[in-house]
């Protein structure tokens, strides 16, 4: 139950701005309850303005893999304003974020910065066509790529029929180059092929899906996108904006050890500033403008303070190298704890730092499978955590991220309300 402030802010809110938020997931519709507004938040906690503390496993929607107010991040950038906020000119610190980029994710021998994870899947998508004079790309049924026109796809009954918008406002003809395949089900992605083949500009895939609560690909998955995209020449696009600098430091291409034509990266990229990039070979890059015919731009990309949040949050991780296995390690005492409250009423999926709990019996290996969960129990179960000074994410369909400021104490915590709620 939010309090009264957080009532009185949320009433307010609803006025003038649509549904009282800035992105729809913050409304606390799907768990039935007004959500609680946020003052601060300072490492593994995160403070309500009716004066509760949390203990934050939302993390912003994963931007927060230090926890939240890193000092060195915050002194960083509190320097870098005051040198200016925004040029619209070249910088030397983007030489340094994208120099910093590339050591940790060397297939992008090339890339570019942008604002959000949105516009880097759009610049993505844009350059494949472009590299490879092809229309159409493939996405995966429950797979998350921003809210562009020609990505909010849902596919219709079987994977061949024509998709449909998502979305109201989307015109049929932005999505008609859009094929929906079924997650961790190459055979769906090879009939695609088998019908359309030359004209597949890129497959683009979250390498682990966390949009539909999380979903890590079986064994051969990604190697089998690899595989078919390379036969008929077109390109994998890898959207590790959940990823990315989290699976593993080299993120989830790292982690598997399937290379992508194309990576996608935001989020942690901006230490919690607005920040994404796209990037890749060389070859395909080459494409972009001003260099080649494939035009994409930004007022504020690149911008000093959002690359100084980058660099900083980078820095630290290079220097921490131990921060992947201690929030895995965590992030797996949460998952066996889990498993002993629960035992097999639900179905948990867990991958490096992110985790789910799906109340459902199913395994959960794709779309169909996740949306199989009772989302009123995960309304109960979010609002006995909340209650009890946890805050996980207000929807079945997102993931829980563990970071680095996540004490041995928060994780012990945790692990017993997990229980009390089991018992609840
Ligand atoms: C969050 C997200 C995006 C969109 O990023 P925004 O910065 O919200 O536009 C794209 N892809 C994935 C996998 C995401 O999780």
């Amino acid at each position: 139950m939010a309090g009264i402030k957080s009532e009185t802010l949320f009433r307010d809110s609803k006025k003038i701005m649509p549904g009282g938020v800035n992105s729809p997931v913050r409304a606390f519709q799907a768990v039935h309850q007004n959500p609680v507004f946020i003052e601060k938040a300072k490492g593994s906690k995160i403070y309500d303005v009716d004066g509760n503390e949390y203990i934050d496993y939302v993390c912003s929607w994963g931007p927060g893999i230090l926890g939240h107010a890193n000092g060195r991040v915050i002194d960083a950038v509190k320097e870098a304003c005051n040198n200016g906020l925004t040029f619209g000119a070249p910088t030397e610190k983007e030489l340094l974020l994208a120099k910093l980029i590339q050591e940790f994710i060397p297939s992008m021998e090339m890339l570019r910065l942008v604002n959000s994870g949105t516009e880097a899947v759009m610049g993505a998508v844009r350059a494949a066509r472009g590299y490879t004079g092809r229309d159409k790309i493939i996405k995966f049924k429950g797979c998350y790529h921003g809210h562009s026109d020609g990505l909010l796809v849902k596919a219709g009954s079987g994977a061949l029929t024509q998709s449909v918008p998502d979305s109201l406002g989307v015109p049929q003809g932005y999505t008609e180059s859009t094929l929906a395949a079924e997650y961790n089900n190459i055979a769906s992605v090879n009939k695609l092929f088998e019908i359309y083949g030359s004209q597949i500009a890129a497959v683009i895939t979250e390498p682990v899906a966390a949009n539909m609560g999380v979903v890590p690909p079986v064994p051969g998955f990604l190697k089998g996108l690899r595989d078919i995209t390379a036969r008929y020449n077109s390109l994998l696009i890898f959207d590790e904006v959940i990823t990315g600098f989290r699976l593993a430091s080299g993120g989830a291409q790292e982690y598997f050890g399937i290379v992508p034509d194309i990576t996608v990266l935001g989020k942690i990229a901006g230490g919690g500033m607005p920040l994404a990039a796209y990037g890749g070979r060389k070859d395909i890059m080459e494409v972009v403008a001003p260099l080649g015919g494939v035009y994409q731009a930004g007022t504020l990309s690149g911008n000093p303070v959002a690359t100084t949040a980058g660099i900083e949050t980078l820095k630290i991780l290079k220097e921490n190298p131990g921060i992947y296995r201690q929030i895995e390690e965590n992030t797996i005492k949460l998952k066996e704890a889990a498993i002993e409250a629960f035992g097999n009423s639900v179905c948990i999926n867990q991958a490096g730092s992110l985790m789910s709990i799906f109340f459902t019996k199913e395994k959960v290996t794709d779309y169909e499978t996740a949306v199989s969960s009772d989302t009123e129990k995960y309304a109960k179960y979010f609002s006995f955590m909340l209650k009890n000074g946890i805050y996980i994410a207000p929807s079945q369909f997102e993931a829980m991220f563990i970071s680095a400021a996540h004490t041995d104490k928060d994780i012990e915590k945790t692990c017993n309300i997990i229980k009390q709620a089991a018992a609840f």
